[in-house]
């Protein structure tokens, strides 16, 4: 599932922008599972493209497992990319090894979720920030502890802490030490990875301000990882949508949060609580969790869940809840597809209500037992029940895609614009044959 190239204008109403500092494209990062037969690999990131420019903060949020962790640490090569480029100053990083490699590692850098974990306890904190220097034998010795006292000054701690060790400082102070060792030599580009997610809500805007002042001060680049939208909003130039290793939307941060385009998009920002107690924004509620990685659905990654998917013409008026109930019987068969038949339990766990053991006649009548069905989408869920009871789920899921099936997940959708600003989405939705998501989910941000 391979995305085409996001076009990215250099001239938005957040100023002219010169030549991108790092080019993605076409980005994978698959794992294997390791077993002597390799197997269906994971698809963490599965062909990201975008820019990020020289001076800019660009957010990169979705759910946890939507691959936005490893997307960042291929960038930086800390995971190796399995296909794609990713393109620094115009020299494609992917390529690099050995000496070459080590080398550029002096410019990209990246800040851990957990000070906690990520700082040796070991070690004093003027150990700790010195060990990039030590390690690329920068200039002298005595060179490295001055270097490192006026780190520990920038990061808003004192010279005298370098001979302590990390657990004698808050939370806070310990991500000040992980933020000085990563400016130690000096990146262009540094991925903060949930770098405030750690701490208590008072510290989080201290290292906030921080981040930000050090970016005005040296004209640092940051990939700005998190999964809380109102940090994002705050800090971020521009944000990326991630949702199943894939960049759904991407524009800049005021206007993605105001007048979102992609349906995933509207799902994920009206999940943040309202703070206006008369405002009458509906929730939108998705069903199901994200499908499995290594299983990604066929055309658009977003199609088993998403509440606008395009329906086939003849079941446009079909009731919701039919609907509903029909595109969860299909993730019922999806699951049953791959699972087990030891490991049926899992379905239960993951679609609720009681189908441990269970046949496909419970599961038709959990789900369509109260709905009054149309008599041809009532004879075609026969005929789906016929292969599900033989264990043809294939052919069951076949069916399902003959008659119900849509765009999609017949094909993958190609960015759209969707304003003048670098503003793209990912959704067919765009095309000029169909509503826009906004017309069809009715949500509406401010
Ligand atoms: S392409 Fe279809 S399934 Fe994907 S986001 Fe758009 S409407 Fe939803």
């Amino acid at each position: 599932m391979s995305q085409d190239v996001i076009s990215t204008d250099t001239e938005t109403e957040y100023g002219a922008r010169g030549d991108p500092m790092v080019e993605v494209r076409n980005l994978k990062t698959y794992y294997d599972d390791g077993g002597l037969f390799g197997g269906t690999p994971v698809k963490a990131v599965d062909g990201v493209s975008f820019d990020i420019h020289q001076g800019e903060t660009l957010g990169l949020v979705g759910e946890s497992g939507c691959g936005k962790t490893t997307l960042g640490r291929t960038l930086i090569q800390l995971e190796d990319a399995t296909d794609g480029e990713v393109k620094f100053d115009g020299v494609d990083i992917t390529d690099l090894s050995g000496d070459d490699l080590y080398e550029w590692r002096r410019n990209a850098q990246i800040v851990f979720q957990d000070p906690d974990s990520s700082l040796n306890d070991r070690m004093t904190v003027g150990e700790i920030v010195r060990e990039p220097l030590d390690a690329q034998d920068w200039k002298t010795p005595r060179e490295r502890r001055q270097r490192v006292r006026e780190l520990l000054d920038t990061v808003g701690l004192q010279r005298e802490h370098y001979y302590r060790y990390p657990h004698q400082f808050s939370g806070g102070q310990r991500q000040r030490v992980g933020i000085a060792r990563t400016l130690a030599l000096e990146p262009d580009f540094i991925v903060l990875d949930e770098p405030v997610s750690a701490l208590d809500v008072s510290v989080q805007a201290e290292i906030i301000n921080l981040l930000e002042e050090l970016q005005e001060e040296f004209g640092l680049t940051y990939l700005f990882i998190a999964h809380d939208l109102s940090v994002v909003r705050h800090i971020c130039d521009r944000v990326a949508v991630m949702y199943l290793g894939n960049v759904m939307e991407i524009g800049p941060t005021e206007e993605l949060f105001t007048d979102p385009s992609n349906p995933y998009t509207h799902a994920l920002l009206s999940a943040i609580p309202e703070p206006d107690p008369t405002s009458d924004r509906e929730r939108i509620l998705l069903h199901g969790t994200p499908p499995n990685p290594r299983y990604p659905p066929s055309g658009c990654p977003f199609s088993t869940r998403c509440p606008a998917r395009i329906r086939p013409e003849e079941y446009r008026h079909l009731d919701d809840e039919i609907w509903v109930a029909l595109n969860t019987l299909r993730e019922v068969l999806r699951e049953r597809e791959r699972a087990d038949r030891s490991i049926r339990e899992r379905i239960r766990e993951r679609f609720g209500g009681d189908t441990r053991f269970a046949t496909i006649e419970s599961t038709y009548e959990e789900l369509f037992g109260d709905l009054e069905l149309p008599a041809d989408v009532q004879s075609i869920l026969d005929r789906i029940a016929d292969h599900a009871m033989n264990n043809e789920e294939s052919e069951a899921i076949a069916v399902f895609s003959d008659e119900f099936g849509s765009i999609c997940e017949g094909e993958s959708p190609e960015y759209h614009s969707t304003s003048p600003n670098g503003h793209e989405s990912y959704c067919h939705r765009h095309g000029e044959d169909y509503r826009s998501p906004k017309d069809v989910l009715g949500t509406r941000f401010d």
